[in-house]
């Protein structure tokens, strides 16, 4: 199981590597408490980004897990992507994750805080990327209530889907599909939520703050895809179906920038 000791010891083997750039970009702080932000940056620096967040609410280590395993495999010189960088916060949120709740260690629940300077992390982030470079906003969540995995596909305007094909790969490996995920008054299909921008911002009069997902989007980011594993599965598991849908998602990617 992954502890604030081993996520500790594990950034720091990863920051070794020479296969890519790891930095503290700021620190949070509690009282007398300091906790390090981490930023990976992995790829050329002129080519477009994938930002990948993990860990926004820290009492789901499952997408923590899945952001140090794909770290552990660049830092030994793999190389997934050709057209793409990659930037990696593996936890945004070390202070929920060290007292294993949702929240900040403030009590602020740091998902739809990105919009504005609100807490600590968001501006934090808010500060750091570039999201003029980027062609896409990951977010790696687990669900403690669903029994399969599902995903948000946001895209802006003319992108084509991508969202069926991941998880088209998750079940051919054998992981559930959460068939009619429910969230937010919607319900998706074969594991999809695929809103159309009208539909989204008819979500978010209802719904106020903005994920990161969302906030970039709304920056103009062309896709966002917040991922869901089931957490009702092991711990090993959901990290696992995490690994496998990002390479899925790469690997799509790929495709349509080779076009
Ligand atoms: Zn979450």
């Amino acid at each position: 199981m992954l502890t604030a000791e081993s996520l500790e010891t594990r950034i720091a083997n990863i920051a070794q590597s020479s296969y890519l750039e790891g930095k503290v970009f700021t620190e949070v702080i509690y009282g007398n408490t300091r906790f390090p932000l981490w930023v990976f940056e992995w790829g050329k620096s002129e080519l477009p980004s994938i930002i990948i967040q993990a860990g926004v609410h820290g009492d789901e280590p499952g997408g923590i897990e899945a952001a140090l395993r794909l770290l552990e495999i660049l830092a030994e010189g793999a190389v997934p992507l050709l057209h793409h960088r990659l930037v990696v916060i593996p936890c945004i949120n070390p202070s929920g994750f060290a007292d294993q709740t949702r929240s900040n260690r403030a009590g602020q629940d740091i998902n739809r805080q990105f919009h504005a300077d609100l807490t600590q992390e968001s501006a934090a982030i808010r500060h750091l990327l570039d999201l003029q470079s980027a062609s896409a906003i990951v977010e790696l969540h687990t669900d403690s209530h669903a029994p399969g995995y599902y995903l948000f596909e946001l895209r802006q305007e003319g992108q084509a889907s991508v969202g069926q094909a991941i998880l088209e790969i998750l079940a051919k490996r054998g992981y559930p599909i959460e068939a009619e995920p429910f969230f937010g008054g919607y319900r998706g299909e074969g594991g999809l939520f695929a809103p159309s921008l009208e539909e989204l911002a008819e979500f978010q009069r209802r719904v106020p703050g903005r994920t990161l997902a969302e906030w970039g989007m709304a920056q103009g980011v062309p896709r966002a895809f917040p991922l869901e594993a089931p957490y009702l599965e092991t711990f090993e598991r959901s990290a696992a179906m995490h690994i496998t849908a990002l390479f899925a998602l790469f690997a799509a990617l790929e495709d349509q920038t080779s076009l």
